[in-house]
Formats: structure tokens, C-alpha cells, sequence
């Protein structure tokens, strides 16, 4: 899905989820061998804009000597508060682990950008190393008990209420997150949690690496042009570029990843080979070879019901939904029973559309899962007289940028001015400072890393390097977004899809979501909110691509520079609710799958017949397959943030829709006095305020289903 937000350091205490053997840094790191003080990495961020991160000084060598000093750091800041002879308060305790672990967070950022940007071999032995080594780390503090109690008197003093609204959020977020890390429990239940969490870590690592290598070692090769018939001209560049980097000099390869997949499936005449690249594609992570996941879920989810239980929660997913909006799963699976029925009877509708067409073509097939990408783009022309590909010349992917720079203007008061005084990781990155339009006020970094190039993790995402705060002094923040284009000749333009141009957008909200951060505790800044609301003001904020104002702007033909024409707009309004079905069943068998699989409890089971009864269950359409099948399912075996919790994106969508009906209620999508609101209760707070509280102060009310239903085109037609 695009989306996944990165998170890199922040929160550390808070997402604590990880690990046991007891790890001693300080020992190990003198055992390493490594001057710290030499370590660029551990140093103050220095330069312009209070500071940047020193992207230039980046050797993977460096990583563990300076995450293994950042980590004893803290741990030597945490001792002094939990042992501090004055009696705990706000500003000794809550306020001082605010403070505290600055180090890591600074190593933590640069660590996670080179995992998520540059993972070349040498870096993931260090990861692979790392990753248990840093859940235990977490543990190590959410399990000091004499920390704990100071926190937790603090929480329960008569004090507590003289603290600001903002304090007080902070001083609950700490309390809970320990107990809900099992700061509660007795000394034995403690160490086989720590054990949990750290073979955990480990699984998490190799489900991820497995997914990788099947991404990288799988391909399809196509060795005539017989074999490319379908294929638009771009595609077939894409696949001529990616024959030389597999060294197949002369051919053409399709890549085992979605953004190769996904287009070959839509064109290519081939039927054969469209079933051939599917096959590969939906069985990533489950060919019984070495780098087969499924014996890793059975342990993965027995660790996740055996930890669940431990800290007294009836399955993983209850534990999961407690601090997120939905609160408990009852109430996320409500939501998605809703949808579910009718995305299902659309995709009905949707085969019986294609079925015709093949039917009429004469063509003696019944439609098939690697069917319907191609036959959906054929039922798209014939019944919206749109091609995608007339679309694309329009959508440049650097006047798209200047398109989404115009809309945080419009919205937020937004300027973007070109840096080139700030390192970066790759050449191919770019900085831009953002400023108040009218004070001209710094408001921090915005970085844009928008091309694929190897161990870069495929998708589009955002990451904070830095999160706004006021406890250290007046900290502004820096922001990147990142996406996985494909480079263009020299002074070619880049063109996109219109799904990837909704991406950019979607990513941008992300993005704005941090910048408009104004809160004084950087652990509920900018997008560190629940799971469920922080995909609320990315998916909103991609309504404003479709709007008249950007598209005259900046949807401009990349030869004639002449704005995308009326009628071709008129095109995509109409079939936009087009295709909802796929869509929707795509992604919510996938949500009910992982929710049931947490729901399950500690029974053993076995992923491939869970996975296929489950669908049964649920009729779903034979058509379609899951978007993430289990064994590549990465949000929720790559780690635990999005487990139980792949639902967000639908929850968050009821309150995009919603919520884009206030600007539609108003004078429209520029409306300033709305979006003053939107700034005021949504973007800028952080979490400083309970979600479901700001959705209300911002709208009015509560967030109604009805919106999303018509967006999708669900709604009963009348
Ligand atoms: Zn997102």
C-alpha cells in the first residue's frame, strides 16, 4: 500500500516492543574497538537551520560502535531519573525522559534512512545484529522498575491536574505505555517477555529479508518482441533498463515487485505470461524453499498470543487496538463488515463487465485473477473512453512537486525555497527550506528523494529526521518524502501515473502533518498519533490533485505545456469511483485477514489453510487476490506496528471522506476558514489531543460512514 510511515526513533520508549538477553553496550563497545569521540554520527547535528544531519558523513562501519554509544547514553540518562533522591514530579521524571536520549535519536534517524534507502548487503548484516540488540535496549528501560514507580506516582497524584492539557497527554502516553510493556508484571514474567520481544526482533528481520530476496533473486524474462505484445513504450524502456541490471544484455525483465508487476498485468497481451508473472508475484515468501515465511508466521503469531496473554489482554489484537481509535477490535471489524458486503457485490459487477468484453472479443476465457488488471483497463476505455496512457503526458512529476508546493500555500500559508547548503545521503536527493509566506518565518527542511535505485525498499513513504518541540529550545523539524520513479533520460521529464500522482499527494499530507506540528513534547509531535488517525490527513490531502486549481496549474502536456484538456478531466471525475470493488476487496480481504489471525488467539496455525479458509468464509470473490498475501504480508510480519492494524487505512478514510465534506459544505477546497480549522484541530496538534476529541473540534461532530460509502460509490443509488 503506499503509506507505510516510517518511524524511526521517536516514540522508542513508547513502541517499545522487543526483547531480552541482557545486553551490556558499554561492554560490547569497548570490546569493538572504536574511539566514539572519532564517530561522526554521535556528534550534534551542525550547519544551517538548528542544525542537519550529516548525510555526507555516512560508513556503514559506523553504524553499531555509535548506535551501541547512543544506547548506553540513554541508559545512563534513565538510571539518573529513576534514581534521583527527589521526590518524583513532572519536570525530574516525564520532562527529563523528554529530554533524554537525544543521541540515538540523531544515530537512530541516519540508521533507518540507510535501511530504508541504501540496505546494501554489508548493511543488513548490521541490521540483522542490530535489531534484537535495540528491543532489548527498549526493554531495558520500559522494565526499570524503580522508573516505573516514579512515573506512575506522578500519574496518580492530585498534581497531576495543575499540569497543562499537553502535560498531562504526555504524563498518560508514558503511564500506559509502560504497563502496556509489562512494567507491571513480576520478575520472572518480565525476563520471558524480554524473551519474547527479542526472538520477535529476529523473526521480524528474517521475514523481511526473505521478502527481499524473493523481490530481487525472482524476475520474468522476456526474450522477443512476441513476448512484449501489449506493453506501451515506457514499459517496455523500464524493462530493457532492468534486463541490463540483471544482466540479461538484450532482453527485457519484469521485476518481482509490485510497480513492475502491477503494470505488466494491466497490458500485457499475453495471457500466459500474465499468469506466469502472477504466480511469482502472489507467492512471494511461500515457495517451500529457504526463503519460505510461512513456519516463521506460525511462530510469530504464537510469540504475539503468548505476550498478549502475559500482559493480561485476550489476543494480540486487543492489545494492539487499546490506545488506537477504533479501541478494540468489535469495533474495527464492525467498520469493515460494513464495507465489505457491498465492495464485494460491486466486484461481482465489475467480472460481469469483463466477462461481456471477452465474450464480445471472442475471446473463449473465464475471467481469472491475472486477468483482471488487463480486462479492468479494457472496460475502462470502453466505458469512460479513457486510456491512462493519454493521461500521463500531463502529470510531470516536477511541476506535480510545484503543484503540491501551491497547495500547502493555499492551505497552510506554505513557502518552498531550493536548498543546496545541506548534505544529503544520494545525489539524487533534494532539500527545500519551508518558510511562513507572510512573517517569513523558518518552519523547517523538506526532503524529496523520488527515484528507485538498489537497497532502496520499494513504495512511497514519509520520515521525520527530526520532530518539532519547544522543551529544548525552539526546535523546528525535517521531513522527507520518498518515492520509487523511475529515473528519466537528462533533461527528460519524469511522468507519472494518476495513482502515483494521488501517492505524492498522499505522502505530502504526511509530510504537512509534520511541518504544521506546533506542540511542546517531541513525543507527540507532528505524525506521532494513533495508527488509525495518521493516515487521515494524507488521504485527505489527496482530494486537492483533482481540484481545477492544480490541474490548470500544473497538469501540463510535458511538449505543448498546454493544461491537461476539460473533457479529458471530465473522464477521470466520472470513472472515479471506476474499479472500487477491486480495490476495495483487494485491500479489505487482506485487513480481515490479519485481524483474524491475531483475533485467533494461541492455537498453532498453519498460514496457508488459515488464510484459505478465511476467504472462504468471507465469499471472497475467486477474482481477486489478497493485496498482501500472508507470507509477504510485511506490514504485519516486518515488525508490530501495523499488525492488527492494517484496517487503519479504511478507518482513516471514513474521516477523510468526512472530512472533505466540510470543505465541500464551505466555499470549496480552498476555503480558508476551513482549513484554518483543519490546521488548528488536525495538523498541527500532534497528539497532544485525543484523536476522536480533535475529529469533533474540527468538524462539529462525530465522523459519519456515509461519505466514504459515496466516495466509493457504495451508497444506495437514489
Ligand atoms: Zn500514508
Amino acid at each position: 500500500m503506499r503509506d507505510l510511515i516510517i518511524r524511526t526513533f521517536v516514540l522508542l520508549v513508547a513502541t517499545a516492543s522487543i526483547t531480552a538477553i541482557f545486553v551490556n553496550p558499554v561492554n560490547n563497545s569497548s570490546a569493538m574497538n572504536v574511539n566514539t569521540e572519532d564517530n561522526p554520527l554521535l556528534a550534534k547535528w551542525e550547519g544551517p537551520y538548528g542544525g542537519i544531519p550529516p548525510f555526507d558523513r555516512v560508513q556503514i562501519a559506523l553504524f553499531k560502535p555509535a548506535l551501541e554509544a547512543a544506547m548506553a547514553e540513554q541508559l545512563a540518562e534513565t538510571e539518573k531519573i529513576a534514581n534521583n533522591p527527589a521526590p518524583p514530579d513532572f519536570q525530574n521524571t516525564i520532562a527529563a525522559l523528554e529530554r533524554s536520549g537525544q543521541t540515538l535519536s540523531r544515530v537512530g534517524t541516519i540508521y533507518g534512512v540507510w535501511g530504508a534507502t541504501m540496505a546494501s548487503p554489508e548493511y543488513q548484516v548490521v541490521q540483522r545484529e542490530m535489531a534484537p540488540r535495540l528491543a532489548a535496549f527498549s526493554d531495558q528501560i520500559t522494565q526499570n522498575a524503580a522508573l516505573f514507580k516514579r512515573i506512575e506516582t506522578i500519574y496518580n497524584s492530585p498534581a497531576k491536574a495543575k499540569l497543562t492539557p499537553e502535560e498531562q497527554r504526555v504524563t498518560w502516553l508514558y503511564y500506559t505505555n509502560f504497563v502496556r510493556s509489562g512494567a507491571r508484571l513480576d520478575a520472572d514474567a518480565k525476563k520471558r517477555l524480554s524473551q519474547i520481544n527479542q526472538q520477535l526482533a529476529g523473526l521480524f528481520t528474517k521475514f523481511s529479508q526473505n521478502v527481499l530476496a524473493e523481490e530481487t533473486d525472482q524476475f520474468l524474462v522476456l526474450k522477443s518482441e512476441d513476448e512484449l505484445a501489449g506493453l506501451p513504450q515506457s514499459l517496455r524502456d523500464a524493462a530493457a533498463a532492468a534486463a541490463e541490471t540483471k544482466k540479461q544484455p538484450g532482453m527485457w525483465v519484469i521485476m518481482n515487485t509490485r510497480s513492475s508487476i502491477d503494470p505488466f498485468l494491466t497490458y500485457s497481451d499475453r495471457r500466459d505470461l500474465r499468469e506466469k508473472a502472477w504466480r511469482m508475484f502472489v507467492n512471494r515468501g511461500d515457495n517451500g524453499d529457504e526463503h519460505d515465511n510461512n513456519a516463521i508466521i506460525t511462530e510469530i503469531l504464537q510469540l504475539r498470543a503468548e505476550r498478549a496473554k502475559l500482559l493480561g489482554y485476550a489476543t494480540h489484537a486487543h492489545w494492539r487496538l487499546e490506545n488506537a481509535m477504533a479501541k478494540t477490535p468489535e469495533k474495527a471489524m464492525e467498520l469493515m463488515e460494513a464495507v465489505w458486503k457491498p465492495a464485494v457485490a460491486r466486484v461481482h459487477e465489475e467480472v460481469a463487465d469483463m466477462q461481456a468484453l471477452a465474450d464480445k472479443e471472442g475471446v473463449k476465457i473465464k475471467i481469472e485473477p491475472w486477468d483482471y488488471r488487463y480486462y479492468m483497463e479494457k472496460v475502462r476505455k470502453a466505458k469512460y473512453d479513457l486510456d491512462q496512457n493519454e493521461v500521463k503526458p500531463y502529470l510531470q512529476l516536477e511541476k506535480l512537486r510545484e503543484g503540491i508546493f501551491w497547495v500547502a500555500g493555499e492551505l497552510f500559508n506554505f513557502n518552498f525555497t531550493p536548498v543546496t547548503n545541506v548534505p544529503v545521503a544520494h545525489p539524487d536527493i533534494r532539500v527545500w527550506e519551508v518558510t511562513d509566506k507572510t512573517t517569513k518565518k523558518h518552519i523547517g527542511l523538506w526532503y524529496f528523494d523520488p527515484y528507485a535505485r538498489a537497497g532502496k525498499r520499494s513504495g512511497a513513504w514519509m520520515n521525520a529526521y527530526r520532530t518539532q518541540e519547544r522543551l529544548n529550545g525552539n526546535i523546528t523539524t525535517i521531513v522527507s518524502n520518498n518515492a520509487n520513479f523511475v529515473k528519466g533520460k537528462p533533461g527528460e521529464p519524469v511522468l507519472i501515473s494518476w495513482d502515483d500522482a494521488t501517492t505524492m499527494f498522499h505522502e505530502f499530507g504526511h509530510a504537512l502533518h509534520g511541518l504544521n506540528s506546533n506542540v511542546t513534547y517531541p513525543s507527540v509531535a507532528g505524525t506521532a498519533v494513533a495508527r488509525d488517525y495518521v493516515e487521515f490527513p494524507s488521504q485527505l490531502l489527496e482530494h486537492w490533485l483533482a481540484t481545477p486549481e492544480v490541474l490548470q496549474r500544473f497538469a501540463l502536456h510535458y511538449q505543448t505545456g498546454k493544461p491537461i484538456p476539460q473533457p479529458l478531466v471530465d473522464k477521470i471525475t466520472r470513472s472515479a469511483t471506476f474499479n472500487q470493488g477491486f480495490a476495495t476487496v483487494e485491500y479489505l480481504s487482506a485487513a480481515l485477514v490479519d485481524m483474524k489471525l491475531h483475533l485467533a488467539g494461541d492455537r498453532k496455525i498453519d498460514p496457508d489453510t488459515f488464510e484459505r479458509e478465511t476467504l472462504e468464509q468471507l465469499g471472497m470473490p475467486k477474482e481477486i487476490v489478497m493485496r498482501h498475501r500472508t507470507p509477504q504480508f510485511l506490514h504485519i510480519f516486518g515488525g508490530d506496528s501495523y499488525s492488527a492494524g492494517y484496517y487503519s487505512y479504511l478507518w482513516s478514510d471514513v474521516l477523510t471522506a468526512d472530512a472533505f465534506g466540510a470543505f465541500v459544505e464551505g466555499k470549496g477546497p480552498y476555503d480558508r476558514a476551513v482549513a484554518e480549522r483543519l490546521r488548528k484541530y488536525v495538523f498541527s496538534v500532534g497528539n497532544t489531543v485525543d484523536p476522536a476529541e480533535a475529529y469533533r473540534a474540527f468538524r462539529g461532530r462525530d465522523p459519519k460512514i456515509d461519505a466514504l460509502m459515496k466516495k466509493r460509490g457504495f451508497a444506495p443509488k437514489s
